[in-house]
């Protein structure tokens, strides 16, 4: 036996689950070569930017209090800006999770009387009750701000006639989320939503546009604030960290939109000048620059799965071939003991916790029960490997991450060996 097959076996994979992979990945060597090339150019930008923007040792020093005068922060949101080709960015440790950089970019910049329009269909789950489609105390709803959808047409696409038609004088914001979250979806390319801001731009010129970036920075070569986007908006314990941010998230976009955001998360007239980095400065530096490699490894591994379950007849989104536009593999299971024994796969493949056992529970936010597969270094954080997902048919489980492709290969491996153990597949 080959020594890697040896320590695999040992480690719980059978010989036919690892052959199973490895006669996958003989028909996906052109695609990992694609990849490596948009990682190729993704750190080039980001070098670039660091090089511009002369970031150093000094970048790195540690700040408290009220952190006035903080370069490295200040710095920081330099290198966000150029990256993204904004013309400012606001990136803090400050910002706690993704669902807090999107509500301070939605509460900064939506007045009482004004409408929020969403092109693509229903929010992710946690925005739900941010914008106040839930009911939920200090929604957007709440303080008058009105809401309005257009569901995406059968086949994924926009539903240009009643987009038009949604859009009137109170409309002052779209929101387009790039990734499907915990729909199903197709997730959408940079180009597809150029072509959406572009259209409602055309109707009402002064929206202000805010796309959901959760997932997506750096699957592609551009990024949604290069086609029009006003705010793009994201968290750091998703991609731009690159597996070492322990907190933190980003909005990048005009200067007017990005001050609005400044003084939403401090207050009306300290802005960007508060905000201490409490010594985070050389994890999200050095975390956005392996940001872009980490991202094609957390790819290649959603492609491995895909590759590995669709064959099986589980419906894969995306499906095995097609073009990718964020790290989220959904795989449908079909059924809650589908869900259990994928992220058991999961978690027993994972540098942290692998010992314990993923179960179904409530969470926060949500309005199913939700399962999640994760052994992290940094808590929930998604860029590493993770699989989730509400109990609800499909029974989809919802897997990103990896911070090297062959940590996800393993966990992937995991996954298949824990179904046929289950005697939920038959190889
Ligand atoms: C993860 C995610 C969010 C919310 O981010 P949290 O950090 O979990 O609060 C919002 N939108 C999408 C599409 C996401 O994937």
């Amino acid at each position: 036996m080959e020594p890697l097959l040896q320590l695999y076996t040992s480690m719980g994979i059978s010989p036919a689950v690892y052959q199973y992979g490895e006669d996958a990945l003989i028909r996906l060597q052109d695609r990992f070569a694609a990849i490596d090339k948009v990682a190729e150019h993704n750190q080039a930008k980001v070098l670039a930017a660091m090089q511009k923007n002369h970031v150093s040792v000094a970048c790195f020093a540690a700040s408290s209090g009220y952190g006035y005068d903080d370069i490295g922060r200040d710095n920081l949101e330099r290198v966000y800006a150029d990256v993204f080709h904004a013309e400012a960015a606001l990136v803090r440790p400050q910002i706690t999770c993704g669902t807090h950089a999107l509500t301070v970019a939605l509460s900064a910049n939506l007045l009482p009387g004004d409408e929020l329009l969403s092109p693509v269909g229903l929010p992710y789950d946690t925005l739900q009750e941010v914008i106040g489609i839930r009911n939920s105390p200090c929604s957007l709803a709440e303080y008058g701000v009105t809401y309005q959808q257009v569901d995406l047409l059968p086949d994924g696409s926009f539903d240009y006639d009643n987009i038009r038609k949604a859009i009137h004088s109170k409309t002052k914001m779209v929101t387009i989320q790039r990734s499907k979250g915990y729909a199903t979806r197709p997730t959408f390319s940079v180009t597809q939503i150029g072509e959406l801001i572009s259209f409602c731009k055309s109707i009402k010129p002064d929206l202000i546009v805010m796309v959901d970036n959760c997932y997506g920075e750096f699957v592609e070569t551009i990024e949604p604030s290069d086609v029009g986007a006003d705010m793009t908006v994201g968290s750091l314990i998703k991609n731009p960290g690159g597996g070492l941010a322990p907190i933190g998230g980003y909005i990048v976009g005009t200067e007017e939109c990005i001050n609005r955001c400044a003084y939403r998360l401090s207050a009306p007239g300290l802005g960007k000048e508060v905000g201490a980095n409490l010594g985070l400065m050389t994890s999200l530096f050095q975390g956005f620059f392996l940001a872009p490699t980490v991202v094609a490894g957390a790819e290649k591994g959603a492609i491995f799965a895909a590759n590995l379950y669709e064959p099986l007849g589980f419906h894969c989104v995306p499906n095995a071939t097609e073009s990718r536009h964020d790290i989220i593999q959904a795989v449908e299971l079909g059924s809650e003991a589908g869900m259990v024994a994928f992220c058991k796969g999961i978690q027993a493949a994972a540098p942290v916790d692998s010992f314990a056992t993923p179960w179904p529970s409530e969470m926060p936010g949500y309005n199913d029960r939700v399962i999640m597969a994760a052994g992290a270094f940094v808590q929930g954080s998604s860029i590493e490997l993770s699989a989730d997902g509400p109990i609800r048919p499909p029974y989809a489980v919802y897997f990103q991450g990896g911070l090297t492709w062959y940590h996800a290969k393993l966990g992937i491996l995991m996954s298949l060996q824990k179904m046929v153990d289950a005697g939920l597949v038959d190889l």
